[in-house]
C-alpha cells in the first residue's frame, strides 16, 4: 500500500466522474488507492494423518475471525443500531454450517489444506446463490464472501487495516469495501470513500450513512483513474467525484456542503408534508433513480412516485445482457412497491457519456464516434438494436399490470422517430396478446423533450403521446451547444439562460394545449436555486434525486402560486442570464432570507 501523500502532485485537468450517492456530504482531500486483496493462496494436499490438525487450524481461524467481529461489535454497542445488526449477522454467519461444516468435510474427504477447502466451499455456496430468484437474497452472497474472506485472512495472516499510517486525513478508494472496512474507517484519518462497486443500499452504504461518512459508490474505473496523492472532491449528495479540482471548485463545494448540513435537520420536517403552495396549488415531486436499491430512499424522502428510472444502469457492470425475465422482475417489483404512485421507466439511454461499449459484450453495434453526443445514442441505438429493445419493452409491458408504470422514450427528435418507436411498441403488444401474456394496453407512453427540434415540434408530438418529461441536462447542452461533460465550457452550461427557460415554457404550453402532463427531470429540478422558476412555470411534476425533495418542497410550501408565476413571467421576459440570475437571487433573498441572503452561487 502506497501511503506517501507528500510526493509532488502532477495535476491533470479537472474531470467529473459520476457514481451513485452512497452517503451524503462533501469532502475534499488526497486519496489513498487500495488494490484488491491478493487472491493467491497456496493449495496443497495433506500428508497422511494430517487432516485433523488441519481441521483444528481451520477452526482456530474461524474463532479468531469471530473474535475480531465481536470486538468490533463492542465498539458500537448501545449506539448505531444498523451497524451493530450487520456485524451481528456476520458473527452468526461465520459459524454457519454452509461455510464451516462444508470446509471441514472437504479437508477430510479430499485431504486438502484449509484455504483450498474454504475456497471450494465458497464456490459451492455461490452456485446455490446463483439459482436464487430473489435479487435481494442473491445479493447477500457478498456477506458470505466477506465472512469467508475474514477466515481466509486469519489462515494466511494477510489482511488490510484502516487507517494504517495515514499522516493526514484521506479519502480511501478501492474496488469495494465491506461494511466492517467501513467501520474501521470511522476515525479522524478518513474523510470518506469511493468504490467501483456497490449500490445505494448495500450494507457498506448503510454503514457509511449511519457513521456520517461521505461516500460515492459505483464509480466506474475509479481505482484506475486516480492515484494515491491525487486531490479529489467527493460529492456524496450528488454521487459525483471531481478529479484534480481547481481551488474555486473546492471552495464552492465546501460552501455547498455547509449550507446542506445547516438545513438537513430542518428539512426532515418536510418529508411527510404535502407538496403544495400556501394557497393550495399541488405539484408532484418525484424521484430520479438509477438502480432499484434506491427505492428505500424514494420512500424515505416522501417522493410522489418515480419520475425517471434510468434503466440503462441495469445493463452495466454485468457479464451478460439482462434477460427479459431479469428485467421483468426488477420492473414489476418496483412498480408494485410504489403502487398506486406512478413509476416512470425510461428505455435504454446509452451513448453519449454513458458509453454503449460498457454494455456486456454481446455483438451489439458499438460505433467509435467522433461526436458521441450527436451520435448513435438513446432511442437511435434502441431502434437499431431492436432485439435488445424488444426484450426491454416486453419486460416493461409485462410489468405494467402490477401498478402504474409509465414508459419514457429518450432523445426523441422527430415525429417520424416517435412513430417508428410506437410501431415497435405496437408490435410487442401484438406479440404479447397472441401469446396470451397479460399487460396493460393503456400503458402511458411519454417522451423526453431534450432536443431543440422536439421543443419546436412539441405541439405535434404532444398529440401522439401521453406525457412529456423535459430533460434539461441534455436540452441545455443541445440548445446552447455546450458539452455537458466538458470542463472547459462548463461555466457556459447555463440552466437559467432565457432560451432554456423559454423552451421549457413553450413545451409546457404545447403539452397542456393537448391535455397531457408535463414533467421536468433534469438536474435543475432538484437545485434549490433554479427550482423556484420551474415551480412557477406550471409544470405538473418535478423529478429529482430523492434527497433533494424536502428542500424543493420547502420552497413550494413557503410560496404562493401567484408569487411563483409572477417570478417565472418576469424571468421569461429577460434578455440575458445575468438578468434572470439577478432576479432569482433577489426573489430568494426576499422570500428565504435565512437560506439565501448570502448566497454567492448566482
Ligand atoms: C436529461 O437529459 O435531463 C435527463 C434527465 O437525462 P440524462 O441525464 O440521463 O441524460
Ligand atoms: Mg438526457
Amino acid at each position: 500500500m502506497d501511503t506517501a501523500l507528500d510526493k509532488p502532485l502532477e495535476l491533470g485537468e479537472p474531470e467529473t466522474l459520476h457514481g451513485i450517492s452512497g452517503s451524503p456530504g462533501i469532502v475534499v482531500g488526497k486519496v489513498v488507492v487500495f488494490s484488491p486483496l491478493a487472491e493467491g493462496f497456496i493449495r496443497y494436499r495433506l500428508e497422511e494423518g494430517a487432516a485433523s490438525k488441519e481441521e483444528q487450524r481451520f477452526l482456530a481461524a474461524v474463532a479468531q475471525a469471530e473474535q475480531s467481529l465481536i470486538s468490533l461489535r463492542q465498539q458500537f454497542e448501545g449506539d448505531l443500531a444498523d451497524t451493530v445488526a450487520i456485524v451481528d449477522s456476520h458473527i452468526r454467519m461465520v459459524r454457519d454450517r454452509m461455510i464451516v461444516e462444508q470446509s471441514l468435510n472437504l479437508i477430510r474427504q479430499k485431504q486438502i489444506n484449509a484455504e483450498w477447502a474454504l475456497d471450494l466451499s465458497l464456490r459451492l455456496i455461490k452456485k446455490k446463490f446463483d439459482h436464487i430468484a430473489d435479487d435481494y437474497i442473491r445479493s447477500r452472497f457478498a456477506d458470505v464472501e466477506y465472512v469467508a474472506q475474514l477466515v481466509a485472512e486469519q489462515l494466511t495472516g494477510q489482511g488490510r487495516s484502516f487507517p494504517a499510517g495515514f499522516a493526514e486525513p484521506v479519502i480511501v478508494v478501492g474496488e469495494d469495501f465491506s461494511p466492517e472496512d467501513t467501520i474501521r474507517m470511522h476515525t479522524d484519518k478518513v474523510l470518506g470513500f469511493l468504490t467501483e462497486k456497490g449500490g445505494a443500499t448495500s450494507h457498506t452504504a448503510i454503514v457509511a450513512r449511519s457513521l456520517g461518512l461521505p461516500a460515492v459508490v459505483g464509480v466506474a474505473d475509479i481505482t484506475q483513474l486516480c492515484r494515491t496523492g491525487d486531490t479529489v472532491i467527493l460529492d456524496g449528495y450528488n454521487g459525483r467525484v471531481c478529479l484534480h479540482p481547481t481551488m474555486d471548485q473546492q471552495q464552492l463545494h465546501l460552501e455547498y456542503d455547509r449550507q446542506h448540513r445547516a438545513f438537513s435537520d430542518e428539512m426532515s420536517w418536510y418529508i411527510h408534508l404535502a407538496s403544495e403552495t400556501v394557497d393550495g396549488l399541488r405539484m408532484r415531486l418525484s424521484a430520479n433513480i438509477e438502480i432499484p436499491d434506491e427505492l428505500e430512499s424514494v420512500i424515505y424522502y416522501g417522493a410522489n412516485g418515480i419520475g425517471l428510472f434510468r434503466s440503462e444502469f441495469g445493463y452495466f457492470q454485468r457479464r451478460q445482457l439482462p434477460s427479459e425475465e431479469d428485467l421483468f422482475t426488477v420492473y414489476r417489483d418496483m412498480v408494485a412497491a410504489l403502487s398506486p404512485q406512478p413509476v416512470t421507466i425510461r428505455t435504454l439511454d446509452v451513448g453519449g457519456d454513458k458509453l454503449a461499449a460498457h454494455l456486456p459484450n454481446s455483438g451489439l453495434h458499438f460505433a467509435r464516434e467522433r461526436n458521441p453526443a450527436l451520435g448513435l445514442r438513446s432511442i437511435r441505438f434502441s431502434l437499431r438494436e431492436q432485439d435488445l429493445f424488444i426484450t426491454q419493452l416486453r419486460a416493461l409491458l409485462r410489468a405494467s399490470g402490477h401498478g402504474r408504470l409509465r414508459i419514457l422514450l429518450p432523445l426523441i427528435s422527430s415525429l417520424n422517430e416517435l412513430r417508428q418507436t410506437r410501431a415497435v411498441i405496437d408490435k410487442v403488444m401484438e406479440q404479447l396478446t397472441q401469446e396470451g401474456i397479460p399487460f396493460n394496453a393503456e400503458t402511458e407512453i411519454g417522451i423526453m423533450i431534450e432536443v431543440p427540434s422536439a421543443v419546436v415540434m412539441a405541439d405535434t408530438l404532444a398529440a401522439e403521446v401521453d406525457f412529456f418529461s423535459i430533460g434539461t441536462n441534455d436540452l441545455i447542452q443541445y440548445a446552447l451547444a455546450i458539452d455537458r461533460g466538458n470542463e472547459y465550457v462548463a461555466s457556459m452550461y447555463d440552466p437559467l439562460h432565457p432560451a432554456v427557460l423559454r423552451m421549457i415554457s413553450q413545451t409546457i404550453e404545447a403539452g397542456h394545449r393537448q391535455g397531457i402532463e408535463v414533467s421536468l427531470c433534469g438536474e435543475m429540478a432538484g437545485d434549490v436555486f433554479t427550482a423556484p422558476v420551474l415551480l412557477g412555470l406550471g409544470l405538473d411534476e418535478l423529478s429529482m434525486r430523492p434527497s433533494a425533495i424536502p428542500h424543493v418542497k420547502r420552497l413550494l410550501r413557503h410560496s404562493t402560486f401567484g408569487r411563483l408565476t409572477a417570478l417565472a413571467k418576469q424571468l421569461l421576459g429577460c434578455g440575458d442570464s445575468s438578468e434572470t440570475k439577478a432576479l432569482l437571487k433577489q426573489y430568494l433573498a426576499d422570500n428565504y432570507p435565512d437560506q439565501f441572503a448570502d448566497n454567492e452561487r448566482a
